[in-house]
Order: C-alpha cells, then sequence, then structure tokens
C-alpha cells in the first residue's frame, strides 16, 4: 500500500522507496484521493517515480483516477539531456484529447425560446462516430498528411474557420515537427474517415452559459459575461491517436531491454526521447496531435452553421483551445537551472501564466484560460494559469471519473437521468441508453472540490463557472 503524508493542505507525498527516483505529489483533498481498494491511482503515481530521467516530482491533479500506465490526471517531466524517457501511457490512446471553448454574442435568456432548434440542428450537424460519419470526409492519403502536418491551420487555410481562430488555439493549431512518415497504415486507415467527428461516450459539444463570474479582470479579458452563451467542444484524435498509441506502446516494449530500461508495470512502456523510437513516438503523437486540432477546429465550425441557421448569431469568437493529453518539449528551471524537459501531461491542462511568450499578446497579462468540464448535469469551470504553479504549469482537466463506466450504469437508467436533466432545463441530444447512463453526474466526482484543490494548491486561479444548458454526447 502507498503511504501518504499530507505535506500541507492539498498536497500529499509519496516518498520516495523501492525504486522510485522522486517523491509523488498529489493536489487533492483527503475526501478527493482514491480509495486505493477501488482504484489503483496512487501507485500509479509511484510507479511513474520511477522512470529514467524523472525530476523533480510524478504530480498528481484533484481529479486523478486510474488510467493506461499512468494515471489519468498525472504530470511528469523528464531531462532529455539525461537520457530521460518518453512513455505513450503518459499521454494517453486519444493523443491532444482536449476542449474548445467558442463564445456566442448571445444572451441566455434570448437562446431559450429556440434552444430545442438549435439542439437539433448541432444535433444533426455534429458527427459522432464511424457510422454516422464526418465533417470532413477526406478522399486521399495526400489530404490526411497536410491535416497531419498543419492541424488546425490547415482546417482554417481550406475554409475551415477564420484566421483569427489560431490565434486562440495552443501551438497556434499545429505543433511542429510533426512526421506522418512512421504512421502505419491501420492508423492512417482510421485517420481517413473521422476528422470531424465527436468520438464516443466521455466526449461532448456542450452549450453553456456564463452563470458566476469570480475574477472581474480577467473574465472581461476573455470576453465572459453574465448571461454569456458558450459552446464546450470536448474532443481528440480519435481512432487515429488511439492505434497510434498502440503501436508505440507494442515496440516500446520490444525496445526497452535494448537501452537498459525496466519499469514496474508494461504499461509504462518508454524510451529515452533521444533515441529512435523516442523521437519517432513524439512525431507521431504531434501529428495525432495536429488531427485532433483539425478535428476541434471542423467541430467549432459545424457549430458556426448550426447556431447562424438557428439563431443568426454564428459568428462565435474563440476563447480557446487546449489539448489535455500531450508530451511536449518544454524548458523549465529546475534545482536552480534549466532544463530541457519532456512534460507529460495526462488527463491535466496546461496553464500558462501571464507573461508566457507562449500566449498571445491580448492574453498575455492575465494568463491562459484553462478550460475544465465537470459533467453532463453540472458544467465547467474556466480557470487562468498563475505565476509560479507548481507541477510544470499545469492544472486539473475535469472533475474526475469516481466510478468505473461498469459502476456507474448500475446507479441509475438512461429514462431517469434524461427525465433529470430535462428538468434541470438541459436538453440531451445523442447517446446511447448505455453510453448516457455510464456519463452519469454521479460517476464524476465534485468539480467544485475538485477547482478548489486547483486554487488553494497554487495551481490556477477561479475566472467563471459555465452552467449546462443543452449537450451532445458523443
Ligand atoms: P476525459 O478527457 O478524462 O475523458 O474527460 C474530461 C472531463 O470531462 C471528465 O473528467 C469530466 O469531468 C468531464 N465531462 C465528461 N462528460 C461531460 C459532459 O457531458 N459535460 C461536461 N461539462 N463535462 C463532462
Ligand atoms: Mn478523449
Ligand atoms: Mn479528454
Amino acid at each position: 500500500m502507498v503511504q501518504l503524508v499530507e505535506e500541507r493542505p492539498y498536497r500529499w507525498r509519496i516518498e520516495p522507496e523501492g525504486g522510485m527516483r522522486v517523491p509523488g505529489v498529489v493536489f487533492a483533498t483527503r475526501e478527493l484521493l482514491p480509495d486505493p481498494s477501488e482504484d489503483q491511482a496512487l501507485a500509479q503515481v509511484a510507479a511513474v517515480a520511477t522512470l529514467r530521467g524523472i525530476v523533480e516530482a510524478a504530480y498528481a491533479m484533484p481529479d486523478m483516477h486510474w488510467g493506461y500506465g499512468f494515471p489519468i490526471g498525472g504530470v511528469a517531466a523528464t531531462d532529455v539531456a539525461a537520457g530521460g524517457v518518453v512513455s505513450p501511457g503518459g499521454v494517453g490512446f486519444d493523443i491532444s484529447c482536449g476542449v474548445r471553448l467558442l463564445l456566442a454574442d448571445l444572451h441566455v435568456d434570448d437562446l431559450r425560446p429556440r434552444l430545442d432548434k438549435l439542439m437539433d440542428a448541432l444535433d444533426v450537424s455534429v458527427p459522432r462516430g464511424m457510422r454516422k460519419g464526418a465533417v470532413w470526409r477526406l478522399h486521399s492519403q495526400a489530404e490526411l498528411e497536410n491535416i497531419l502536418a498543419g492541424g488546425a491551420r490547415y482546417a482554417v487555410e481550406r475554409g475551415h474557420g477564420e484566421p483569427g481562430d489560431l490565434e486562440r488555439c495552443e501551438d497556434r493549431g499545429a505543433v511542429a515537427d510533426a512526421d506522418p512518415a512512421g504512421i502505419g497504415s491501420r492508423a492512417r486507415e482510421r485517420g481517413l474517415q473521422q476528422v470531424g467527428s465527436l468520438g464516443s461516450g466521455n466526449h461532448f459539444l456542450e452549450v453553456e452559459a456564463v452563470a458566476d463570474v469570480y475574477d472581474e479582470e480577467i473574465a472581461e479579458a476573455y470576453g465572459l459575461w453574465q448571461g454569456r452563451v458558450c459552446v464546450m467542444i470536448h474532443t481528440g484524435s480519435r481512432g487515429l491517436g488511439h492505434q497510434i498509441c498502440t503501436d508505440a506502446v507494442k515496440t516500446m516494449q520490444a525496445a526497452m531491454t535494448r537501452y537498459g530500461i525496466s519499469v514496474p508495470d508494461r504499461q509504462l512502456a518508454c524510451a529515452p526521447v533521444e533515441s529512435h523510437e523516442g523521437r519517432a513516438y513524439l512525431a507521431a503523437m504531434a501529428a495525432a496531435a495536429n488531427y485532433g486540432r483539425a478535428n476541434r477546429q471542423l467541430l467549432g465550425q459545424a457549430a458556426r452553421q448550426a447556431f447562424d441557421r438557428v439563431t443568426g448569431h454564428g459568428d462565435l469568437t474563440l476563447l480557446y483551445d487546449v489539448s489535455h493529453n500531450l508530451a511536449k518539449l518544454e524548458t523549465h528551471q529546475v534545482d536552480g537551472g534549466t532544463r530541457r524537459l519532456c512534460v507529460h501531461r495526462k488527463g491535466a491542462t496546461l496553464a500558462l501564466p501571464p507573461g508566457h511568450a507562449d500566449l498571445p499578446p491580448d492574453l498575455r497579462p492575465v494568463g491562459q484560460p484553462v478550460l475544465v468540464p465537470g459533467s453532463m448535469g453540472v458544467g465547467s469551470y474556466v480557470l487562468a494559469g498563475v505565476p509560479g504553479g507548481p507541477a510544470f504549469a499545469s492544472a486539473c482537466h475535469g472533475a474526475g471519473r469516481r466510478l468505473s463506466r461498469h459502476q456507474a450504469v448500475k446507479t441509475t437508467s438512461a429514462a431517469t437521468l434524461r427525465a433529470e436533466l430535462e428538468r434541470a432545463g438541459i436538453a440531451v441530444r445523442g447517446a446511447s441508453a448505455r453510453g448516457l447512463t455510464e456519463e452519469t453526474p454521479q460517476a464524476y466526482k465534485d468539480l467544485d472540490a475538485v477547482v478548489e484543490v486547483c486554487v488553494q494548491a497554487g495551481l490556477a486561479r477561479k475566472v467563471a463557472k459555465l452552467a449546462p444548458v443543452g449537450v451532445v454526447k458523443g
């Protein structure tokens, strides 16, 4: 059993033991900590701390729960020059899964009379999975290559959005160093059919409205006024990213002994960043990240069209688009020295502080918008990055699962859940009966509590809370 020590309120420590090179640090209240009898996420933090080259600590966010190899909500950075590794399990299967928030020039009271119509329009224009097709049918590998290299930038070039959108995308809509060359044929096949589709279950497009403002100055800079209608889109790189992760895990499991690497869990398969396998994974991962960004760009555009048809307000402004499953090469101060690190954020959001050079000029004074979805009935938060945050400028990515899908379906029925949501004024579209019950709000942790930990632990600042109005579920 993993021993936790409360270092100070909202921060717990797992002392290094066995093969751990650094401690584990978990941001949580006692209530939010996973129950070790049901969820092995704390043991996973300890296991991540054994990875070659890891610096400072294996961190976990308050929305943490069990994941493949790494916990979801995990943040770990390795020192590239010291032979630090990259691990596909530290990014996750849905490479560059993330969230985009668009703002309508519309008050929720004015939307209400047309809400059902809008939800029907969104229902039709947001493809969910394989069978229902995608916004953009690709006809050739060449077109796919352009998306893999150009991400949201390429989508905008082809008329799917406005150049201004890119200013508000992490990495301006495309990661450099993407190399599709190493992507296998199965991944490509899956990629051709799914760009501009939501995916299943936990992925969604939600209409929301600004319900509470906590920081007037930042809210104003973000354009978040009371009652403003917003659209939150949560999706990733679909089957393409999944296949790339699957392929890379296999390759690395076979290659590890060659690099003299052993890990306590095969799911932590990894390779030095500066190895053939490490570089190949990062290049393929970057291509999948671009695919994920193009995907969200296309769905944002589909939302604009639906809004335009029904409300005449198709001019949705992009507040921000950010990934929560990614590894990035970043420069940070560690022990007084500047190091090049491979920062894994899996179910954790980048949260750049005010003044950071990677922010667009108009957001630089206030810091990066951090988008934190809660659950179907609960809404979401917008936070902002803060100076000097621990964990390499990261924050939580959601409320985080509390119950497995299997446990969740036992707590309610689809009919009950649908009725409850509709009684609360939340329109629901899509989702199979099983899909809906797997996503019951009861399956997730207390969003307010998770966000409070982020604030108290110095990870981010609270800006606004968004209330749900209607949701299209994958
Ligand atoms: P993940 O990326 O781990 O699949 O999900 C991110 C987070 O999205 C979850 O931890 C959960 O808190 C949140 N979430 C899942 N479904 C919904 C939804 O329908 N609406 C909102 N607002 N949040 C959701
Ligand atoms: Mn995802
Ligand atoms: Mn996600």
